[in-house]
Parts: C-alpha cells; sequence; structure tokens
C-alpha cells in the first residue's frame, strides 16, 4: 500500500517499504536481530524449501534491511527491480564483480577510478586469472579497442574521482553489450538523484551508502541494484554465502536518510554552483574542474548523463602541494577529510592520500597534480563556505 509505483517520487522517498508491526509504529521498526523463529519444525522446512515466506537468518534477510532496498529502488526508479544492502560500498562493488567473473574472463575499465575499486582490478582479480584493461575513460576509441580482445564485465565511475571526468555510459554500454558484456555503473558521485544509469544501458549500478545516502557521516554501507533475474542469478547466492551483510541498524539510519536525500542533495548542487562561481577565476586558482559549468572538459557528456552538477568541485590551487596545503590549513570552516557527500564541507588532497599509491605517472595521466583539490560541498550556508575558501586562498 505504501509504496504504490503511482506516487510521486518525494511521497515514495517517505513512504516506500515500510511494513507497521502489530504496534502501529510511526516510524520505520528496527529488528535488531541476527535469527528468526519458527512455529514448528514443518513451518521451518517450508520456509527453508521457499514454499512459505518469511525470513531465515541475517545474512540472508531482514526486515529493516528490506526497508532500505525497497526506498533505494524507488530512488533508482526504472531498471531497478531488485536491490541487495551490503555491509559498504566495497563490498557491493566486490560482489558486483566477484559474482560474475571467473577464470579466464576479461574486465575493462577506465584508470580513473576510486582507488579501492582500482585495487580489485588491477591486483585482486588477476590473482584469480581475470584479465584486466584499463583505458581512459573518455576515450571511446580505447573502449573499442580493448572490447575487441572480448569483455565480459566494463565497470564504469562517473563522474570519476578525483577530477570529476565523464565516461559515456550508453557509447560505452553499447560497446560492452555488442561483445557480449555487462555493464557496472559506481555511482556514488553522482548520487542516485542526479544520474540514471539504467536509462543509459547499465547492467548493475553499485554504490556506496556511505556518501550521499547516509550524507551525514554516520555509517559504511552499500547497495547492487539492477534486474531481477541479474540479481537472482549470482549475486544474492554470492552476497549469502560470503557475509558482507549490513547491520540491521545501518539500514534503519539509511532508510530515515532516504527521506531526506533529495533534499539534501539538490541543496549540496545549489551551493556547488554557488562555489564553482565565486572561485572560477580566482588568480590562485588554476584550473576548475566543475561538471555544471560549461567550462568543464566533458560538460557535454555531463549534461545528458546528470540532472545537475553534483556536489563535488575539483580545483588546482596555485603553488603546487605546498599552496595546496597552505590553503587547505588554512580553512577554518571547511575540514580536511577523504570522505564526501557528507553534509559538512571536506576537503581532500588527493595526491598525498587516496592516490597516493599510483605512480607519478598515472596520477599525471588522469589529471591528479600537486596542486590539486577535491571539495565535497556540504549544507553550511553557501556564503560562509565561499567566505571560508576565499579568506584560506589569500592566506
Ligand atoms: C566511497 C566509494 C566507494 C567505496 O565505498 P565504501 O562505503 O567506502 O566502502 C566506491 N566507489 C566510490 C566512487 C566511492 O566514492
Amino acid at each position: 500500500m505504501n509504496d504504490r509505483d503511482s506516487y510521486r517520487l518525494a511521497t515514495r522517498l517517505v513512504r516506500a517499504g515500510q511494513s507497521r508491526s502489530q504496534h502501529k509504529e510511526t516510524s520505520e521498526a528496527l529488528y535488531l536481530t541476527s535469527g528468526f523463529v519458527y512455529d514448528s519444525a514443518e513451518e521451518a522446512d517450508a520456509r527453508f524449501a521457499g514454499t512459505a515466506p518469511g525470513y531465515l537468518y541475517g545474512r540472508y534477510a531482514n526486515p529493516t534491511v528490506r526497508v532500505f532496498e525497497e526506498r533505494l529502488m524507488a530512488l533508482e526508479g526504472a531498471g531497478a527491480e531488485e536491490c541487495l544492502a551490503t555491509g559498504s560500498g566495497m563490498a557491493a562493488v566486490t560482489a558486483a564483480l566477484l559474482a560474475n567473473l571467473k577464470a579466464g574472463d576479461r574486465v575493462i575499465a577506465p584508470r580513473a577510478l576510486f582507488a579501492s575499486c582500482l585495487w580489485i582490478l588491477d591486483t585482486l582479480l588477476p590473482r584469480f586469472g581475470v584479465a584486466v584493461e584499463l583505458v581512459d575513460g573518455g576515450d571511446l576509441d580505447q573502449w573499442r579497442d580493448a572490447a575487441k580482445r572480448g569483455v565480459t564485465l566494463a565497470l564504469i565511475e562517473t563522474p570519476a574521482n578525483p577530477t570529476l571526468g565523464a565516461v559515456d555510459i550508453k557509447s560505452v554500454a553499447d560497446i560492452a553489450h555488442a561483445a557480449g558484456g555487462l555493464v557496472i555503473v559506481d555511482n556514488v558521485f553522482a548520487s542516485p538523484v542526479l544520474q540514471k544509469p539504467f536509462a543509459h544501458g547499465a547492467d548493475l549500478v553499485v554504490y556506496s551508502a556511505t556518501k550521499h545516502m547516509d550524507g551525514q557521516g554516520r555509517t559504511l554501507a552499500g547497495a547492487i541494484l539492477g534486474a531481477k533475474d541479474l540479481i537472482d542469478k549470482h549475486i544474492r547466492e554470492f552476497l549469502r554465502h560470503t557475509g558482507p551483510a549490513i547491520s540491521p541498524f545501518n539500514a534503519w539510519l539509511l532508510a530515515k536518510s532516504l527521506e531526506t536525500i533529495e533534499l539534501r542533495v539538490n541543496q549540496q548542487c545549489r551551493n556547488a554552483v554557488r562555489i564553482a562561481e565565486a572561485l572560477a577565476g580566482h588568480p590562485r586558482i588554476e584550473r576548475l574542474l566543475y561538471p555544471g559549468r560549461a567550462d568543464h572538459p566533458d560538460h557535454a557528456v555531463h549534461a545528458r548523463q546528470m540532472s545537475a552538477g553534483g556536489t563535488l568541485i575539483a580545483f588546482d590551487v596555485a603553488g603546487g602541494r605546498a599552496g595546496a596545503w597552505r590553503f587547505m590549513n588554512a580553512l577554518q570552516l571547511i575540514d580536511i577529510s577523504n570522505n564526501l557527500g557528507d553534509s559538512k564541507s571536506l576537503v581532500t588532497h588527493p595526491e598525498t592520500t587516496t592516490h597516493r599509491r599510483l605512480s607519478d605517472a598515472d596520477r599525471a595521466r588522469i589529471g591528479i597534480t600537486g596542486g590539486g583539490v577535491r571539495l565535497s560541498v556540504g549544507l553550511e550556508d553557501a556564503d560562509d563556505l565561499i567566505e571560508d575558501l576565499l579568506q584560506a586562498l589569500d592566506a
């Protein structure tokens, strides 16, 4: 009743998935339990056989986790027929990859990726006989050339960490599908509010719910969404038996957070637009990259795929690493952190933190410079944020 498809999104974000207990609570109930009991041995038999409905064990499913999953499906919209939550974003990425791969398979991905995703690809998968080819994500000729050697899976991240380059989801999906491959989109940076990868041909969408979904810096979580047969065929079993389950408490927090995600992300975008405007052309900023600005080199692709410019801005502070560090250390309101998507604005120096494992050549190739800074725009008043950024640039 509460998640009727005909309701509009804002309604479903507040209502979808709730099933009230016999106590008729207003808010969503928190079922903090690892197991479930049966009225009889016969009922246990029937539930395990799948002929009677009901929960079996917390590693498989939980009613509070289900509220989060159903609400996220409502947000993702068309194409998200099923959703399974995980204990972190990396658990979701790893499961989506491993559940669909075996020795001898081939993965193609851009080299500009979240650092742990890159580790899974360049270090973990090759140990199990999976070949991985990295390409420049924005160069479709490189995708086409790599696909000639075969593609089991293509993993896309767009906008990409940390320089916010675009990957054209539809074109890459066409290339991968023509070669018989599946397409997984890591949609964390855009969030499900701004970008709908299924509309552009994605087969699976993965999230770190740690970022915009929680949005208040409290918990780690992740999720995988896709067509029901695709999730049921490989991913459900993989998660059941390998065990990266989300805590019901964290799922409860996230179900409540999804009630406000549209309001939060849209306001963070409005703040980001104002900050990008205030910083572009500043004499101490050598380059500013914001997907919502016409001067972003990938603006056309971002504009096709995203409904707004997003909550992240990347820029190069004059003076290389020393200039960037001086600027970061002079900030009085904005915090230094490698996290993102929080209500608190956070600034990161990718060269020495998230991307320190890369060689100088690889960093240069994806556009990470010594002066490069990534700003995750929060929910503070934009004028306070702009004043803080300008005073730190003057330092
Ligand atoms: C944070 C992040 C992840 C990993 O998520 P965790 O919740 O930290 O495990 C994966 N991909 C992207 C793009 C991210 O930003």
